[in-house]
């Protein structure tokens, strides 16, 4: 284990009542709702006849990725050489990279993954790239399966125009070494979108250019086996679409109060259960009399709306940050500040970079710690 509160903590795994005694800051995973969303999102690919390849950038943690793959996932899709790689290492495979690098050394060591039974998929978006990753392969005597990215109006990275799609797809299809497989076209700009009928008309969009690229490669003799896309937010704009053969969603397995007002089905009704909360331990009380906790930016990544605090199940206040290390809770009408060593558990802002943020992952079902689980790719950013 890694020490720290990991450590601390350890004694109470397979422990009645383990949960409420948790030392904290530490990061929970309630089980029940995380295998619930995982079994809800494998469930509906497989009714809509598409894939599913869930972003390990959310987790970066190898217990997940696993349960995952065991639900019928195609594989794990990877932000970062290091998270690929560190997962790699304990025992992940298939993984995809999902966004171009521009380091020999990287690709040099993700081909060497490869090589050694990674079952390596990445993307490029520039000549340059195709090129080194044939070299780094033909060097290792492996092949690398490679896709084009395709921007359809995230404006971050992939090609713009069908022709340079098309380009990139013969550059790649010459190369002794790569495998063209097909592209990515990540919607980002769409996930966030509340309401149903917005987001829907912004993937729509999003597709109409995807769509443009498709044909063109179609035309060009190539056309792409492995359509990779889509989020928790289009998720099912995209099985409904039935344009991507995969879809690669992260955030759907934990939640965040970021995602909370996407209205995910247009039904208005939650899609998926908040598993991941940070516990924390009021530690004193402000002049004004309101619970100050041991939680702060440390803690919890917080480029998103605040989070829900809960008291034994009942929510009874937010969130608002007093600090690095410390939490100021802004109790809800009818409740008050609970006393010092009482335990909340928080819900999260944002949940990918609050989980970079912690070591492990305390699993917990009902009132027992289950498991501690190491977030292998924790940290891991290059
Ligand atoms: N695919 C790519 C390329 C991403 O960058 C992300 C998230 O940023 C995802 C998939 C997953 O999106 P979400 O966490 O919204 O499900
Ligand atoms: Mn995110």
């Amino acid at each position: 284990m890694t020490g720290g509160v990991a450590e601390l903590n350890e004694p109470l795994v397979a422990v009645q009542g383990g949960r409420a005694r948790l030392e904290t800051p530490a990061l929970l995973l309630d089980a029940t709702a995380f295998e619930a969303n995982v079994a809800a999102l494998a469930e509906m690919a497989r009714a809509s006849g598409m894939g599913l390849r869930p972003h390990a950038k959310t987790h970066k943690c190898a217990a997940i990725a696993k349960a995952q793959l065991a639900a019928g996932a195609l594989g794990i899709a990877c932000a970062k050489p290091g998270e690929l790689l560190a997962l790699f290492e304990a025992g992940v495979t298939p993984l995809m990279l999902t966004a171009p690098v521009a380091s020999r050394r990287k690709i040099d060591r993700l081909v060497e993954a490869a090589a050694r039974g990674a079952e390596l998929t990445v993307v490029v978006d520039r000549a340059d790239l195709v090129a080194a990753y044939a070299t780094a392969a033909r060097a290792a005597g492996t092949t690398v399966a490679v896709l084009v990215d395709i921007d359809t109006g995230l404006g971050r990275t992939g090609v713009v125009t069908p022709e340079d799609a098309v380009a990139l797809a013969r550059a790649i299809d010459a190369e002794q070494g790569l495998a063209y497989a097909g592209v990515q076209a990540y919607a980002g700009n769409v996930q966030h979108v509340f309401g149903h009928g917005e987001r829907r008309a912004a993937n729509q969009a999003a597709n109409d250019r995807l769509r443009s690229a498709l044909e063109a490669l179609k035309a060009a003799g190539l056309p792409a086996e492995i359509i990779s896309g889509g989020g928790s937010g289009s998720h099912r704009l995209d099985f409904e679409a039935d344009l991507l053969t995969e879809v690669q969603a992260g955030s759907y397995v934990f939640m965040d109060e970021g995602y909370r007002p996407v209205d995910m089905h247009g039904a208005g009704q939650e899609v998926f259960h908040f598993s991941l909360f940070v516990a924390v331990t009021v530690i004193a009380h402000s002049a004004n009399g309101e619970a100050i906790t041991d939680g702060g930016t440390k803690s919890f990544a917080v480029d998103g709306p605040p989070p829900r605090a809960f008291l034994n199940g009942i929510e009874i206040g937010q969130i608002v940050w007093a600090g690095d290390e410390f939490g100021r809770l802004k109790t809800h009408p009818g409740h008050t500040p609970p006393p010092a060593g009482s335990r909340l558990e928080c819900t999260v802002p944002h949940c990918d970079p609050t989980a970079n943020l912690h070591d492990v992952i305390h699993l917990v079902r009902d009132d027992v710690l289950e498991a501690i689980w190491p977030i292998e790719g924790r940290g891991l950013s290059d």
